[in-house]
């Protein structure tokens, strides 16, 4: 029996096979090959497939975001067939006797290897495209659909680290939990698997390598613990934990159909966050009043290409209409810091953090901007749909923000599509400036939704991804309290509700801090919906105080 130790960020028990995750075309095996031939065949089939792909991205892409979006992926049709790329695998499959994806993984290293120390920075940029290009040659040999698991039965996913775009791309339903090398609290990743109810442990280090593939193991997403082969002792103790969770579950269901209300009257809008339509369903299961926080840039993240007006729009329509007329609020687009999508083509920055990121990449790409509010406002129509910007500083953006709606909705009317009119508009306080704007950016809309694990990052100048700063990253911190005092106090003195999207929202310790503050809304992951109704219906509404 072995132990290793991680952090739990996701709870509950699981138990199941471990699976490796490997990221395509990072483990190509050099094998020894007697029909060349039949290999430069698989070569220019996977060729061909790759450009018809790529075609279709850039014309997606063009619709979507103009042409210059879609360059990139012209570009990378171009490069499938480069001639210097395509001799060097040729000559290395014949000189070497090797399989076509060996050859094609070395033509790939070796070009941007050389690319990358051009002395040139445009075309040492070039090399991760070469990279990139190789990846998808790859795939298409492999038959490697980006993000598929070749399992039979669900497994706990092990793997160095998980970037949201890669967690978004697999199949959930093989995926019993996450357990990665790295990662921190706050990640995204952790976060997605916290809003998909699967355990996930992080920050295991390099004692979980890859030799533990297919071992037998229990996961603990509570106590960070992960048992390989345990003894029997030991699996009648994690068997034990499961059940208990399992009962526990089932206790709570009583709470469905509940009001959420304190015991001495303050009512609590208890709503949940999803980064898609799928997760409805968890929403609905758990009995979640309306959706806080709707994360729409995981649509981006989980596609390959810009999702075009109509694809988003059925995305927001499906949710506005289960919800029925409950309140569901979409983030306009955040995409910038741990979420990246290849085909923005965005610059490396130094600190992307505090990058061109979330409403900063809107106002600078319009275009992008505005597909996605004509497809925001169209799905008004069929539900209660409110609109929330993230990462406002100032009062400008949310100016801008505002034209841009009213030209959007002037659009539609002419057009004759339907929409809400008085659709709601909201921001998220996540900065120390929008904090101290409150009172100005209250009277420019109809709530604000505080980001605590962005407002903790940035009042505490503090990496929310980096685990050794986990002592640093305090969100209990007086400062961060007290932003959220002076959030609220500002909302309400304009006449607007405020309330918690981040993750902060669902530590059951601050619920009277939270109360006695006046939040009015507290959106948690689905999952999270009935343990804190539980705690909800037990308190009172303390008077509020913080404590250095
Ligand atoms: C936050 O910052 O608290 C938040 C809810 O947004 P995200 O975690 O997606 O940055
Ligand atoms: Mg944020």
């Amino acid at each position: 029996m072995i132990t290793l130790q991680g952090k739990g960020v996701s709870k509950g028990v699981e138990r199941g096979r471990l699976y490796f995750f490997q990221r395509a075309g990072a483990a190509v095996e050099k094998k020894s090959v007697a029909d060349i031939e039949k290999e430069k065949e698989r070569v220019a089939k996977a060729q061909q497939k790759s450009v018809e792909q790529l075609e279709i991205l850039a014309e997606k892409c063009r619709e979507d975001a103009g042409d210059d979006a879609a360059l990139l992926f012209e570009t990378h049709a171009m490069f499938v067939e480069d001639e210097d790329y395509v001799d060097r695998m040729m000559e290395m499959m014949e000189k070497e006797q090797c399989n076509a994806e060996y050859a094609v993984f070395c033509a790939g290293e070796e070009m941007s290897a050389v690319m990358e120390a051009s002395g040139d920075a445009y075309i040492s940029e070039r090399a991760a495209d070469i990279r990139d290009v190789t990846r998808r040659l790859l795939n298409n040999l492999m038959g490697i659909e980006e993000g598929g698991m070749d399992v039979e039965e669900p497994v706990i996913l092990a793997a160095d680290d998980l970037a949201p775009s890669e967690t978004l791309q697999m199949d959930k339903s093989k995926i019993l939990g996450f357990i990665t090398q790295k990662g921190s609290d706050n990640s995204h990743t952790a976060i997605l698997a916290r809003t998909m109810g699967i355990p996930a442990i992080c920050a295991v280090g390099d004692k979980l390598t890859a030799c533990y593939a297919g071992t037998e193991a229990f996961m603990d997403g509570e106590t960070g613990e992960i048992i390989l082969d345990a003894d029997r002792e030991t699996a009648e103790r994690m068997e034990q934990k499961r059940r208990k969770q399992k009962e526990d579950r089932e206790l709570l269901q009583a709470l469905k159909g509940q009001e959420d209300v304190t015991l001495d009257g303050r009512h609590v809008k208890l709503y949940c966050n999803i980064g898609s339509p799928d997760d409805i369903d968890m929403v609905l299961a758990n009995d979640g009043q309306g959706i806080g926080l709707f994360r729409s840039e995981f649509l981006y993240l989980a596609s390959d290409h810009y999702p075009s007006e109509e694809e988003q729009f059925q995305a927001y329509k499906a949710v506005a209409s289960a919800m029925g007329g409950k309140r569901v609020i979409i983030r306009t687009l955040d995409i910038g810091a741990d979420k990246k999508v290849d085909y923005f083509q965005l610059e490396e920055e130094e600190n992307p953090a505090m990058g061109l990121r979330a409403i900063r990449i809107c106002l600078e790409r319009e275009e992008i901007f505005r597909t996605q509010l004509r497809a925001l406002y169209r799905a008004s129509a069929y539900g209660k749909v409110a609109i929330m910007f993230p990462m406002i500083t100032s009062v400008w953006e949310v100016e801008e923000c505002r034209k841009l709606c009213d030209e959007v909705m002037a659009e539609l009317l002419a057009e004759g599509i339907p929409f809400q009119k008085d659709t709601e508009l909201g921001i998220m306080i996540e900065t120390p400036a929008a904090v101290w704007m409150a009172e100005e950016l209250a009277k420019l809309v109809d709530f604000f939704s505080v980001g605590t694990n962005d407002l903790t990052q940035y009042m505490l100048a503090c990496d929310r991804q980096a685990n050794h700063l986990e002592r640093f990253f305090d969100a209990h911190h007086p400062a961060v309290l007290r932003a959220l005092k002076m959030t609220a106090d500002a909302a309400h003195k304009a006449g607007i509700w405020m309330g918690i999207c981040g993750e902060l929202a669902a530590d059951l310790s601050l619920l009277p801090t939270f109360l006695a503050m006046g939040v009015d809304e507290l959106s948690v992951s689905p999952a999270l919906v009935l343990p804190l109704r539980a705690a909800i219906r037990s308190c009172r509404a303390e008077t509020f105080s913080v404590t250095p």
